[in-house]
């Protein structure tokens, strides 16, 4: 068989789940859409039913899904209803939902459910996605009040910048979020992503919505945040199956876009870009073999990669190759910091170094 594997440690999206309801500092969805980030979403549902406060989901098909597999807790649907007729299953099947546009407002309104809907109005404070825009939101507001349709309404917003500390944003988009709710009733509300809640504690509100870090992975530069021990949930591994000598000045694989400047043992592994590795993966993106530091070179193709064996005399055929992103915990947080600094100026403000 294909030597590929994905191994799901489960005991560590537990761990990574209680990490970030503990740097929360309060109940937390554990975000599940998109098959939890490829995870498997029914099996890492089950996994966190006992801990988790609830769930989140983007659409309607995932939490259908869920409940099917038994799931009690609540799921919120992120992204609500895209039709009036979902409004039905949502009411059978107990969800909450997002409301943030002004026809998921009216479907509401014209709703016969069985009971009010738990809904989480959502405030568009400068993402522009979704939501409705602080001079529209109290009136909002009033009127799933007065249509009687909805039970409890938590109030909510998303960030656009939070994974970027030193960016302002996080901070208007917060102002603008407490000063768009001055006057409604009280009631819970919900703000944080991953980011939010490991490195904005002004963020910490009723409910965080933890995504990306469940599954491991911090969305923060390195060194910056919340030190929440976050551990892999997945082990992505495969083996060479292929090993070839090549002399100085060779191509490999597709393009140009490496050639050999030394004498080279390349290792053919069976993984490529329609297993999810990254086709855009440039030469240099670090692997494991056997456990010791290698790097990808050549071009990623559909079924195979190839990584450079010419420093590791003792890999061969069978040997096993694990993907690798940059480490969690820096063993020197501020040299991190600032090499991540630096990284910044230099992408001339935009997102940091590729992972892989
Ligand atoms: C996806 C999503 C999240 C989780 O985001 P992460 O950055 O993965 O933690 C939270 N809230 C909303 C509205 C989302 O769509």
């Amino acid at each position: 068989m294909r030597p590929l594997t994905a191994t799901i440690r489960l005991d560590h999206l537990r761990h990574n789940y209680q990490q970030a309801r503990a740097a929360h500092g309060d109940k937390t969805l554990a975000v599940l859409k998109a098959n939890a980030y490829g995870h498997g979403a029914v099996r890492c549902a089950q996994a966190l039913a006992d801990i988790a406060d609830g769930f989140a989901v983007a659409c309607l098909e995932e939490a259908q899904e869920l409940r099917a597999a038994g799931i009690a807790n609540p799921i919120l649907l992120l992204e609500g209803v895209f039709e009036a007729g979902e409004l039905q299953a949502v009411d059978a099947l107990d969800l909450w939902m997002a409301v943030a546009s002004e026809e998921q407002l009216a479907m509401v309104e014209a709703a016969a459910p069985a009971k009010p809907f738990n809904i989480w109005l959502m405030l568009d404070s400068g993402m522009h996605r979704e939501g409705f825009l602080p001079q529209d939101y109290q009136a909002a507001w009033r009127r799933l009040e007065a249509s009687g349709k909805a039970g409890k309404i938590t109030k909510m917003t998303h960030f656009a910048r939070a994974d970027e500390p030193d960016v302002p944003m996080t901070f208007s988009q917060l102002e603008m979020f407490d000063a768009a709710m001055r006057g409604l009733p009280a009631g819970e509300e919900s703000v944080a992503n991953s980011a939010g809640i490991l490195c904005h504690p002004r963020a910490q509100r009723n409910w965080g919505r933890v995504g990306i870090a469940l599954y491991g992975v911090t969305p923060l530069p390195a060194g910056v945040g919340q030190d929440a021990d976050l551990r892999p949930v997945m082990r992505f591994a495969s083996k060479v199956f292929g090993v070839r000598e090549l002399g100085i000045g060779e191509p490999i694989g597709y393009g140009d876009n490496f050639v050999t400047h030394r004498p080279t043992r390349v290792g053919l592994v069976a993984c490529g870009y329609a297993d999810g590795y990254p086709r855009r993966a440039s030469s240099g993106s670090p692997v494991r073999v056997d456990g010791a530091r290698s790097r990808l070179i050549g071009r990623v193709s559909m079924d195979m990669l190839t990584v450079d064996l010419t420093d590791l005399p003792d890999a061969g055929i069978g040997s096993e190759v694990e993907g690798q992103r940059a480490p969690f915990r820096p063993a020197d947080p501020a040299a991190a910091h600032a090499a991540a600094e630096q990284r910044r100026q230099q992408s001339g403000g935009g997102a940091g170094a590729a992972t892989g």
